[in-house]
């Protein structure tokens, strides 16, 4: 990045050691979701959207009894999938999504997903946004990618990582910041944070143990970051429309300076 009106990052160092003592804590991390094979992954991520992980395990552990793989999902009819997800939010959508993505899935690669997928072939699928796909693909497939759900926005806001007012570009601010190597890490290591003690309402600053590198410590609530845009709508951050991806590229979109990669 370049011109005056640009606003330098978060110091390269701060960011280290605030990801050294993140990844102490929380050693060991991994998405709370309970699934067996590639496709259960991508079905419980898809309900995950506006859900509790909780909450969603609870309505899989129901669902894959019924459907375990993609075509026994498929032969159900969209009203019958309805029926196992209600407890979920936006259940009616997400059954449409899962109706037409099973047959998809089916149909072109059968009980699973292949081994090899590509971010792309993901999000061709009805009800897969980016942040689904970051999710399955690191997950899933080992890939190198870093999802930013609305505990990872909050948190890197809270933070300083980002004043990006959207969850893509806040996801370009991450990947310039914290190494590649830890991008799978780092985005287990923001949710638990988020969820243990960077709370959305009333966080632990006393005892958070990257306090000391925080511009919101002890100040969330008096201008500092409090929550994802839509604050109350519950776990999951919009996604934006795949067109927002270009919007996204634009200048002066991007608020952490690549000095600071
Ligand atoms: S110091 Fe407070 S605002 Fe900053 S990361 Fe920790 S809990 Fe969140």
């Amino acid at each position: 990045m370049s011109g005056a009106s640009e606003r330098p990052g978060p110091a390269r160092a701060r960011v280290r050691r605030v990801l050294a003592a993140l990844g102490e804590t929380y050693r060991g991390a991994s998405t709370a979701l309970v699934y067996r094979t590639r496709w259960q992954l991508l079905v419980a991520t898809i309900l995950s959207a506006q859900c509790t992980d909780e909450r969603v395990n609870r309505i899989t552990a129901r669902l894959f009894r019924v459907a375990p793989d993609a075509p026994s999902l498929a032969a159900l009819s969209e009203e019958e999938i309805a029926a196992l997800i209600r407890e979920c939010g936006l259940f009616r959508s997400k059954a449409r999504h899962l109706a037409a993505t099973s047959r998809i899935v089916a149909a072109r690669w059968g009980a699973d997903l292949p081994p090899a997928l590509t971010r792309e072939d993901l999000m061709a699928l009805p009800g897969v946004g980016r942040k689904t796909a970051n999710v399955v693909l690191a997950n899933a497939y080992g890939a190198d990618a870093l999802a930013v759900d609305t505990h990872v926005f909050r948190v890197a806001h809270r933070l300083g990582w980002s004043d990006a007012p959207d969850a893509r570009r806040t996801e370009e601010d991450l990947l310039r910041i914290i190494p590649r190597s830890q991008w799978k890490d780092a985005h287990h290591w923001l949710i638990w944070h988020g969820r243990r003690v960077c709370r959305a309402r009333r966080p632990a600053c006393g005892t958070c143990v990257v306090a000391r590198w925080c511009p919101s410590a002890d100040r969330v609530g008096e201008g500092q970051p409090h929550d994802a845009p839509g604050r109350g709508q519950g776990p999951g951050i919009p996604e934006p429309h795949p067109g927002d991806a270009r919007r996204a590229g634009r200048a002066g979109a991007l608020r952490v300076a690549r000095s600071d990669a």
